[in-house]
């Protein structure tokens, strides 16, 4: 098996009828890069920037953060590179910031929030990821996102910092895409609004799923209801997905859920358009979808996203794409 994956290793990604998927990774520092075009990755679809933030006693300075954004994107190439800005917060605790202890850590004050509320936080990471844009194919992602509003006032603060730049005489790149995680249930239900705004989706199903069944990520007593197969996200999927295509967007999905054998032929019968999954995973991936007939397993569309249960979903998709 292990033979065969290596074949594919600098082949693209193509369905059984030659229509192409990307198949990105996600990685937490420059140092993964390695592993991801090793392992045949066609981009990054998900670099966490939170690791720039942890593990010390103060923030990043804009230097530090310019290094390792310049890093990734030079070792890349001209392959896109999906940064997401900082997603701290919540579980993910940085001392030195001194947030006040919240009793739903994971309803609470991260991410987006916080930056948008600290923007000498956010406006340092924005200048480092612009001026690092000339080294690559650089798309910038925010975690988090509610509201239209939030998107909108981001995506203005970017805009500003970029114009900042401009007037200093940098070189900032004009093709960066500017889009969101779609991890928050409010957002799938009115992708439709989103996508008229946004260059990008990226489905963030680690947290979709908490949020949509009401089940801690952590929690084992309440894993039995972490489904990721669950008609009830299926359908948040697909409405993403729908939402960016009538706009002639993209939609991506960097959740655990990418690089599932069972998950991927449900992904292709919705139509997404990128995966983005740890490096490890992307091999036998490729080599899955290589089999799969996408306009087969959309012709499955309806009939799945009607069903009542993960455990039909399960036994039907294991069926048609020749998991049993
Ligand atoms: C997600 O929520 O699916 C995601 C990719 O983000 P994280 O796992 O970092 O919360
Ligand atoms: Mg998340």
């Amino acid at each position: 098996k292990k033979q065969e994956w290596a074949k594919l290793k600098d082949e693209s990604t193509i369905t059984a009828e030659g229509e192409h998927v990307e198949l990105a990774a996600n990685i937490g520092t420059p140092e993964d890069v390695d592993g991801v075009l090793n392992h045949g990755g066609e981009g990054v679809g998900l670099y966490r920037t939170e690791f720039l933030y942890m593990g010390k006693n103060q923030l990043p300075t804009e230097e530090e953060q310019y290094d390792a954004y310049s890093s990734v994107l030079k070792q890349m190439g001209n392959k896109p590179v999906v940064v997401r800005t900082l997603d701290i917060g919540g579980d993910k605790e940085l001392d030195y910031l001194e947030l006040p202890k919240e009793m739903n850590p994971f309803l609470g004050y991260r991410a987006i929030r916080l930056c948008l509320e600290r923007d000498d936080i956010f406006r340092v990471q924005l200048r480092a990821l612009l001026r690092a844009s000339i080294h690559g194919n650089l798309k910038i992602m925010f975690p988090m996102i509610a509201t239209l509003e939030e998107f909108r006032q981001a995506k203005s603060i970017l805009d500003e910092e970029k114009d900042k730049l401009v007037q200093e005489g940098q070189d900032v790149s004009d093709q960066i895409e500017v889009g969101m995680m779609v991890e928050i249930p409010a957002t799938a239900v009115i992708a439709r609004q989103f996508a008229k705004e946004v260059d990008f989706f990226s489905i963030g199903t680690n947290d979709l799923i908490q949020y949509t069944m009401a089940a801690d990520r952590m929690n084992e007593r309440v894993s039995y209801l972490y489904q990721p197969y669950n008609p009830a996200i299926l359908n948040l999927i697909n409405n993403v997905i729908e939402a960016a295509h009538a706009e002639g967007k993209w939609a991506g999905m960097c959740g655990e859920m990418a690089g599932d054998e069972i998950a991927i032929p449900l992904l292709l019968s919705l139509g997404l358009d990128e995966f983005s999954m740890s490096a490890t995973s992307i091999l036998p991936a490729r080599t899955q979808i290589k089999s799969l007939s996408k306009q087969e397993l959309a012709s499955y569309k309806d009939e799945i996203l009607s069903m009542g249960t993960t455990e039909e979903v399960v036994a039907f998709i294991k069926e048609k794409a020749n998991l049993i």
